[in-house]
């Protein structure tokens, strides 16, 4: 007769985004602070602070706020939180001033029903793809919240996100678990690893904490990922020949009027050799350049944010940016054993679209889901887990380097070399080959949970100025006057929305004093 081993204690090692988040999801899920399941341990150096960026999130952000139990407004109140509702990109097409578009958040109107691009392309190619189908870039340059006074937490007007406070965010999800959720914390350094014989992790030893014993072993210790690469040894995949950022210079920059205007959307500027955030939140502004270390020096990006900052604020930084480096790429397997890597120590490739925090969640929903009762069960969980995250990190590279790829920007080697066949992955040169004959479909991105979905590729390639064929596009006839119906939709909404929303400034200041209406 076999001994079965139950998986009850799970211990997690770092206390940054991913941390907390996973804490936060599994105490919650599996009802920690009764007791009666599993426990839930998370250990944090108070020597190594977090890396205290990361504050662009996806609309995921709100169901994860929700599933934990905090507080839309309390969220709002204690990490300085401002809307999100997508992104818009300037500079990437061809790098002249005025060249923009828009991907937000919202699906076009009648997304589901027919094939809008087909419509767009035969009466409407003037406009930006964007603005017709949605009514969401219009929100975003009026600087409108994507909701009302009156909506209740978590509930949209229009889908959103958030821009967060990084710092501030980790310490209210630590209170939060802590308090409410029944997660241990244990403040102290990681000193070393101790396996079993058959190469499961025993436990992890502290500074001055005693050994912490676990069944499972969540590495959250970020970039340096001391579970699963350093202990376990599973291989890091590079990246870097498909996108090149590896180097960010982070500022923080105040508003001159505290009154001024909020985005309610990240604005990403190309530069020659990446790209600049702007991300607002009620208080302040980040700003960062993210570039590659092989197409720019330090010195020559920083002349760039600088100028960045005295054309979009009137004045020059005031302080010198913080500089991160960092290999864009992620783990041959992120779960190992009983060892699974759940933010930076899984992966990073860069900033672009800010799909980082939310793969730390699908991966602490996945875990929580799929928690394996036994040790037995983990050999068959942890094969679908690093299977879906495969797939996910493969699905980020295409999405991004597709940003990267369609630019016809000819100032520099980097946006050049981005071009190059040879750093183009093979399922995106296929695509791109389809979709000269019709649009990015479900049929293209056929998972149930897809990290971007068909719309953010159209959103993306028609922003980015792609021209597909149009015989293509006209062999249903139907399709362009069924598309016109929704085209007209979008623009009544766009009218009412703008007639009846607040501003994003308008709406925090209000939430912060009032708070929102539960549901
Ligand atoms: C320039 C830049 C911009 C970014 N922008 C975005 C964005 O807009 N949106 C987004 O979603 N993501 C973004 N990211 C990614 C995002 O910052 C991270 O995914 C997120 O912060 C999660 O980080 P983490 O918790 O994995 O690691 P970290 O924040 O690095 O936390 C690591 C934890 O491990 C602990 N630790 C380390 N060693 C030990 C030890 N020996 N003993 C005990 N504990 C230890 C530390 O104390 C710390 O608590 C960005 C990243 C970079 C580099």
């Amino acid at each position: 007769m076999t001994t079965m081993h139950n998986v009850k204690r799970i211990v997690i090692v770092g206390g940054g985004s991913a941390g907390w988040l996973t804490a936060g999801v599994l105490a919650a899920d599996h009802r920690v602070r009764d007791g009666a399941g599993i426990s839930v341990t998370l250990l944090e150096s108070p020597d190594v602070a977090p890396i205290g960026v990361g504050e662009g999130t996806w609309p995921t952000m709100r169901d994860t706020l929700r599933r934990i139990g905090v507080g839309e407004t309390q969220f709002f109140r204690e990490c300085d939180a401002s809307f999100k509702q997508g992104s818009k990109f300037e500079r990437w097409v061809d790098g002249r001033a005025g060249d923009y578009y828009f991907h937000p958040f919202v699906l076009p109107q009648g997304y589901l029903e027919t094939n809008l691009v087909a419509g767009w392309l035969k009466r409407h190619s003037t406009t930006p793809f964007a603005d017709l189908v949605s009514y969401q870039p219009h929100l975003c340059v009026q600087g409108k919240a994507p909701k009302q006074a009156g909506t209740p937490e978590f509930a949209a007007v229009a889908n959103y996100a958030y821009h967060l406070d990084a710092g501030k965010f980790g310490a209210f999800l630590r209170d939060f678990c802590v308090r409410e959720l029944g997660v241990r914390h244990v403040s102290d350094h990681m000193t070393g690893i101790e396996s079993e014989e058959n190469g499961d992790i025993a436990r992890v030893l502290t500074r001055s904490s005693g050994p912490l014993e676990g069944d499972l072993f969540v590495d959250c210790t970020g970039m340096n990922s001391w579970l699963l690469g350093g202990h376990c040894g599973v291989p890091f995949i590079s990246q870097q020949h498909v996108l090149f950022n590896d180097t960010a210079l982070a500022l923080q920059v105040p508003y001159e009027d505290p009154r001024a205007p909020i985005a309610s959307h990240t604005i990403s500027t190309a530069q020659s050799a990446g790209w600049i955030w702007d991300i607002g939140l009620p208080n302040r502004r980040g700003i960062g350049h993210v570039f590659s270390s092989a197409h720019s020096s330090v010195d020559a990006a920083e002349r760039e944010l600088a100028a960045y900052v005295e054309r979009t604020s009137g004045r020059p930084p005031e302080t010198s940016p913080r500089r991160l480096s960092f290999k864009p790429g992620y783990r041959r397997e992120f779960w190992h054993r009983n060892c699974v890597a759940i933010g930076l120590s899984a992966g990073f490739i860069e900033p672009l679209e800010a799909s980082a925090l939310a793969l730390v969640e699908l991966s602490a929903m996945m875990l929580s889901d799929e928690m394996p009762a036994t040790r037995d069960a983990m050999e068959i969980v942890s094969r679908r887990f690093n299977d879906f995250f495969t797939y996910r990190w493969e699905r980020v590279i295409d999405f991004l380097k597709l940003h990267y790829v369609l630019s016809q920007r000819d100032d520099s080697d980097f946006w050049r070399d981005n071009r190059r066949a040879e750093s183009l992955p093979e399922r995106l040169r296929e695509l791109l080959a389809l979709w000269r004959y019709q649009p990015p479909s479900r049929y293209d991105l056929h998972r149930v949970e897809e990290v971007f979905p068909s719309a953010s590729y159209q959103y993306v390639l028609y922003g980015m100025g792609f021209k597909p064929e149009p015989e293509g596009f006209t062999r249903r006839i139907d399709d362009a006057d069924c598309a016109d119906e929704f085209f007209r939709e979008a623009s009544q909404l766009t009218r009412r929305m703008l007639g009846g929303l607040p501003s994003n400034r308008e709406l925090i200041e209000h939430i912060v004093k009032n708070g929102l209406p539960h549901a």
